[in-house]
């Protein structure tokens, strides 16, 4: 099969080729980008496989940047474009299931093809659009099935990452998981406990993000992969849940990825869960908090405090769960009410603790704080105006009250 017309990412990389040509050696575009031509999808990086050693490639390039070298991964700058340029390699004795104890460079692209994943990740395209396809990778996209390549049992075996991988892009691509590519993710579903959870959380989020989630979903509850996830041991039925909603309403970010999986999977504990997947501190604060608005919405609308602790990054994720969920919402009405709060935050006040002191001529004690939340809750309800003169009336006042009721 060839390419007729190349897609703009790959015309600008056809010098990059060339001058490895030119220097002895072969040189293909692999991977997901020559995946994505076949599919008619955006492509966004064009990686290129070479016989040429990393030393070799950065003998003919003069800008190049070292990411990888010990896997044969050379970062090559070219007219304000960036290749990652890989050695073509073998991967050999995976003892632990998920990294290769030695990479070995050879000058085969056949033997770089067979350590590919999945046969519609193990095309390569010459620099004519001519596709080298080994192992029926179009076939298999034509059939929209995932096929690993070779025996599934022992890539998965390899590095059992791939078969997250594989239902990651079922969801990214509408893609069907072929009969015995299942079956052996089936069986080695419980190597995924030999994984580092950074290298599952990324495809996990891609597979919640993808447009056909509910087809990645269905395969990752089909499989039982999500009994070797952390908190989500056996939580068929909860994760069930997300095959009901909408699935045309695209999950946009993974803060309301987590804040749908928390709701839906009645988490209690929810520092607890995404500790265990090694979330930052502040996505866990983001999806504790909106989890919380979410469930408190069942009830009662938006009120001033909510808006205020929750801040307009979190109810935008909040407004978007519920739409994803199928409830009434409106982010546009909920964030101009938020824009609408007299602060935003305690910092917003136009009086603070150097103020005050001196004003009331007190020395500084516990009482300060209790002043400063009163007038912030006050400034906050409209009950007074956020002005420096009035704040330290305000702030007279309440000291005078809390002495006369001591
Ligand atoms: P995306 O469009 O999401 O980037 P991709 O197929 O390009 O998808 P990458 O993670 O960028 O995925 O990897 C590039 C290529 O490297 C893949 O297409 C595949 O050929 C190979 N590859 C990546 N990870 C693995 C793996 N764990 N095992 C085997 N081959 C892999
Ligand atoms: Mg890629």
């Amino acid at each position: 099969m060839i390419i007729e017309n190349l897609p703009q990412e790959f015309k600008k990389a056809l010098p990059v080729i060339n001058e490895i040509e030119e220097a002895g050696f072969e040189a293909y575009f692999v991977g997901g980008s020559v995946r994505d031509i076949m599919l008619n999808h955006q492509i966004h990086d064009v990686d290129i496989a070479t016989s040429a050693f990393p030393e070799e490639i950065k003998h003919i390039f003069k800008k190049t940047i070292d990411i990888g070298i010990e896997h044969g991964t050379v970062l090559v700058l070219f007219e304000d474009e960036q290749y990652e340029i890989t050695t073509f390699r073998t991967e050999s004795t995976y003892q632990d299931y998920r990294r290769p104890d030695e990479v070995t460079f050879v000058r085969s692209l056949e033997e770089d093809l067979k350590r590919r994943d999945f046969t519609m990740n193990a095309l390569a395209m010459n620099k004519n659009g001519e596709i080298v396809d080994l192992f029926n990778g179009i076939d298999a996209i034509n059939k929209k099935e995932i096929v690993a390549v070779g025996d599934a049992s022992e890539r998965f075996n390899e590095d059992a990452l791939r078969m997250m991988r594989g239902l990651r892009f079922s969801s990214q691509l509408n893609f069907t998981l072929e009969k015995e590519t299942k079956k052996a993710i089936k069986e080695h579903r419980a190597l995924l406990g030999k994984i580092s959870i950074e290298r599952i959380y990324i495809e996990w989020i891609k597979l919640l993000l993808g447009e056909y989630r509910n087809k990645g979903i269905a395969a990752f509850i089909e499989t039982q992969c999500f009994n070797y996830c952390p908190g989500l041991e056996n939580k068929k039925a909860e994760l069930e849940r997300f095959l009901e909603l909408d699935e045309s309403k695209t999950i946009k970010d993974e803060e309301t990825a987590w804040l749908l999986l928390c709701y839906l999977l009645m988490i209690e504990d929810i520092p607890a869960l995404l500790k265990q997947w090694k979330s930052s501190n502040k996505m866990i604060q983001s999806v504790k908090v909106g989890v919380h608005q979410l469930r408190k919405r069942k009830t009662s609308d938006w009120s001033v405090d909510d808006l205020y602790q929750t801040g307009s990054e979190v109810i935008s994720f909040v407004e978007d769960a519920r739409n994803i969920l199928g409830k009434s919402h409106n982010k546009a009405i909920v964030l101009s009410k938020y824009d609408e709060l007299p602060i935003k935050s305690i910092k917003d006040m136009h009086v603070n603790g150097k103020d005050i002191i001196p004003f009331l001529g007190e020395q500084p004690g516990p009482w300060l704080g209790d002043v400063l939340s009163e007038l912030e809750e006050k400034v906050l309800h409209g009950i007074i105006v956020n002005n420096k003169e009035e704040l330290l009336k305000e702030a007279k006042a309440i000291r005078k009250r809390v002495k006369e009721n001591d």
